[in-house]
């Protein structure tokens, strides 16, 4: 639920199903079935109208992505509400297994995210090399235009699914990070990143002059002693060096204040949603919460125990409430917080002490994109379930 600047914020319903189990009627599967029908999703997709699912497919090397057994789940139930689904998520900035169309389906693949197990076409939403975009009218503070992945601006609705755990910038990850960085394309996500231009490494330059011909502010020269070189007073911060060159030397500044970063974010999400205020769900997963991002080649230990399942229409209310949750937890002394943080002590802050979400959804509530209260409505077994 996308909220006009200045309204009085009602509370958000956010539904949530709890981790436990004790027979197969309470199996995650049925949650997942239970959540979708109590937020009303099915009433929010049309006959034969393209659903984006927003997921990320996990980096090579983790393990802790969203099971795809689940995301199959979400899929059968968009097709039964008459709605045409595919999976999607965007190109990243870094080199890894994902950086480009090709890589990416691979490494999706090989987690387990192909038509035979989920029931769904998987496309990468930004295209080949994450120039597939559209620009996205917004009135921010950072940005009056964000570009959005064409896929998800092109969908009619979308059902977000986003695994919790924490970000060494963001400090949370979840509902808005999934948005806002994960719908951005390549360049916009360098936008978000880094209020500091890229720079090249020489050491890694190989001379091949391809980002100077994508260059549009003409900023960059080539020496043949030290390989390809940016003026910063030229530089505008487009990020198209850093998707044109493949040999990894044109290098993103991760030193960007971090508050700065979080706000950019925030301005992405509201692009990424624009349209389909009314036509978006979100899943939250509170499984396997581990401290880094899924974008990490590793998945360490959880820092808290499994909770369970969180469905809203609002991102803001959806991440507040998985915050609360985690927080309220003890913390695994066997993991990276290194000892038992009590209840109501905060995790993300304890592992991530240069990070700020609370900027993150505070900024988000500010921009109009949710609210930050909310009331917990927890999904049981029906009768007709438990019989
Ligand atoms: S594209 Fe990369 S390798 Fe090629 S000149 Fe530019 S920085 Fe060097
Ligand atoms: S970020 Fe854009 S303007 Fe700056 S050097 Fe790279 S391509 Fe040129």
């Amino acid at each position: 639920m996308q909220m006009r600047k200045g309204m009085i914020l009602m509370p958000s319903t956010v539904y949530f199903a709890g981790r436990r189990a004790k027979s197969h009627r309470e199996s995650l599967v049925r949650k997942v079935d239970r959540l979708f029908d109590r937020v009303g999703a099915a009433k929010l997709i049309e006959k034969n109208s393209l659903v984006a699912v927003k997921l990320h497919f996990g980096e090579r090397g983790g393990s802790t992505y969203i099971h795809p057994v689940l995301v199959r789940r979400v899929v059968d139930k968009i097709k039964s509400a008459g709605g045409k689904p595919f999976l999607c998520d965007t190109n990243t900035l870094y080199a890894g297994g994902r950086n480009n169309a090709p890589d990416h389906l691979e490494t999706a693949l090989q987690h387990g995210f192909a038509y035979a197990t989920v029931g769904a076409p998987v496309l990468i939403a930004d295209g080949l090399r994450g120039r597939d975009y559209h620009a996205v009218k917004i009135k921010g503070k950072h940005f009056s235009e964000v570009q959005i992945a064409s896929a998800v601006v092109e969908a009619d609705a979308m059902v977000v699914l986003s695994h919790v755990k924490g970000h060494m910038i963001t400090g949370f990850g979840g509902a808005i990070k999934n948005l806002g960085m994960g719908c951005g394309n390549r360049s916009g996500k360098q936008k978000m990143h880094s209020a500091l231009k890229p720079v090249i490494k020489g050491e890694h330059c190989r001379r091949c002059g391809a980002c100077l011909r994508w260059c549009l502010a003409k900023a960059i020269t080539l020496n043949e002693g030290s390989g390809a070189m940016i003026n910063p007073e030229l530089c505008t911060g487009c990020g198209e060096c850093i998707i044109s060159c493949t040999h990894g030397a044109v290098q993103v500044q991760w030193r960007s204040a971090v508050m700065e970063v979080v706000e950019r974010m925030d301005e992405y999400a509201l692009g990424a949603l624009a349209g389909k205020e009314q036509k978006t769900v979100f899943f939250n997963f509170l499984l396997n919460i581990v401290p880094d991002c899924d974008c990490c080649a590793w998945s360490d230990a959880p820092v808290v125990p499994d909770i369970g399942i969180l469905a809203s229409t609002d991102a803001v209310a959806i991440d507040q409430a998985s915050v609360d949750l985690i927080n309220a937890q003890t913390g695994i002394a066997a993991s990276a917080l290194k000892k038992n943080l009590k209840p109501g002590e905060d995790k993300f802050d304890a592992l991530h002490p240069e990070s700020d979400y609370h900027t993150m959804l505070s900024y988000a509530e500010e921009i109009g994109l949710g609210s930050r209260s909310y009331q917990l409505v927890e999904i049981k077994p029906s009768r007709r379930q438990k019989k």
